[in-house]
């Protein structure tokens, strides 16, 4: 059975670049029948927030990508002082004692010389007598996970096809810090083993931290971690970037409560997220089982992929327009029913202007002055009404014959009278929705101004 994650870290809400990774994990599970997990990675407990995991959790209920099972780093800490004891044992995690500045010293040394900036592995050549003279000094080390340079990196990308990485081009990772805690390398194959992860499916931004975790997953095999003993199938999806190429600040922090208050449908954002950077067509598809249906890696393209504000509020305008009654209710002006609704769907770009339209029919509407010869044209109307299964036609046949105006002259004086404005929702549906009271009233109104 398939497995995947998302395992976003809580320290600032999702943004629209790990919604597409959630919803992405979320329908390659969904798809083949498998679970989707959440697992908040929480081990940097100074910036972990609470209020972050709370809204991530609602940010993923909005979105509609329900997860089985959720689990967080910081109640597996026990996990992964077990994998460091056997990683230890087995000769692959070292302790070091640079301090910052050393491993910056050397860095720049390396980078003025025009070398990669790979880590020396001076740690090693350590004798324990040196070792005991760090710690007598009080020096606590920090530790690495030591890379088998003899074991070439190498797998079959599910976007970017065949990966390889000569792992002495890679510096050893810090894998914990002195003061205990951990770094996001290790604890994150150590869950992934425990959590049974089939599939890790990610950002392009993680390449490297996979070669990496291919080699921490081998050495935790071999140290007698891990039922199935089968490395996941990763898969690094091209970054999200804007119009103008690089994501901007505004748009890459943009998270579901700005789009929420813009009036953002979770439909909306699903439909662009699914398709966007893939060789689908990006359309306003509400049902998620075509979406489901359609959703294939093979699709996705290496090129980044471009996220813009204006196709995400096009297809939100195109997903309103397909919403049911039932679906938006509860978020509509009180005493709007559904009637109501589908006269008004069509001229909506967002919920929140469900008021505005609405208050058209409720009243009160902006009075308008009119021509002496619309305001006698209007007292014939405000006469001739009469009230049945459709009174604008009826109206507006029986003026049409009687005043021979038709086309604009005949109808936008109508519609100014009867709802303030030029322009706006199907006035055969408005009428019964105004009612023939407030129709009447209108219109003598507009005549007597
Ligand atoms: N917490 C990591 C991140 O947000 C998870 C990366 C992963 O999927 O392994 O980048």
């Amino acid at each position: 059975m398939i497995t995947t994650r998302f395992a976003p870290s809580p320290t600032g809400r999702l943004h629209v670049g790990n919604i597409r990774t959630a919803l992405h994990n979320w329908m390659l599970a969904k798809k083949n029948g498998g679970r989707f997990l959440l697992r908040i990675d929480d081990t940097d407990a100074e910036r972990s927030r609470e209020e972050y995991v709370d809204a991530i959790k609602a940010d993923l209920a909005w979105l509609g990508l329900e997860f089985y099972d959720e689990t967080r780093q910081s109640w597996h800490l026990e996990h992964y002082d077990n994998a460091f004891q056997r990683l230890r044992s087995a000769g692959r995690i070292y302790p070091c004692y640079e301090t910052a500045q050393e491993l910056d010293l050397k860095r720049k040394v390396l980078l003025g010389r025009g070398l990669p900036p790979i880590y020396d592995r001076g740690a090693l050549n350590l004798t324990d007598a040196e070792r005991s003279a760090k710690e007598a000094e009080g020096a606590q080390p920090h530790w690495r996970f030591k890379l088998d340079h003899d074991e070439q990196i190498e797998w079959n990308d599910g976007v970017r096809g065949h990966q390889h990485f000569d792992p002495a081009a890679l510096s050893d990772p810090v894998i914990r810090r002195a003061d205990g805690s951990w770094l996001y390398m290790l604890p994150s194959a150590v869950d992934d083993i425990t959590m049974g992860v089939t599939d890790v499916l990610r950002g392009e931004d993680h390449v490297s931290n996979t070669a990496v975790q291919i080699q921490m997953f081998t050495a935790l095999f071999a140290a007698g971690m891990g039922a199935q003993q089968n490395l996941p199938n990763f898969a690094h999806e091209a970054l999200l970037v804007g119009r103008e190429g690089k994501l901007s600040k505004r748009l890459g922090s943009l998270g579901c409560d700005a789009f929420r208050e813009k009036g953002i449908e979770p439909e909306a954002l699903l439909a662009l997220l699914a398709r966007l950077g893939t060789s689908l067509p990006v359309e306003p598809i509400i049902d998620r089982e075509i979406l489901l249906e359609t959703f294939d890696l093979a699709t996705f393209g290496r090129a980044p992929a471009r996220f813009d504000d204006a196709e995400l509020e096009r297809i939100n305008t195109a997903i309103i327009h397909q919403l049911e009654f039932v679906a938006v209710s509860e978020r509509l002006p009180a005493g709007m029913d559904e009637a109501g609704w589908h006269a008004i769907r069509p001229n909506l770009s967002s919920l929140n202007e469900a008021g505005e339209w609405w208050r058209l029919v409720t009243g009160p509407i902006d009075q308008l002055d009119f021509s002496a010869e619309d305001r006698a044209f209007l007292a014939q109307a405000a006469h001739a009404l009469a009230w049945g299964d459709d009174p604008w036609h009826q109206l507006t046949g029986a003026l049409k014959e009687a005043t021979g105006r038709k086309g604009k002259t005949l109808f936008l004086p109508l519609r100014q009278a009867l709802t303030g404005m030029d322009h706006g929702p199907d006035m055969k549906e408005l009428l019964p929705l105004i009612g023939e009271a407030e129709v009447r009233a209108r219109l003598e109104r507009a005549a007597h101004r």
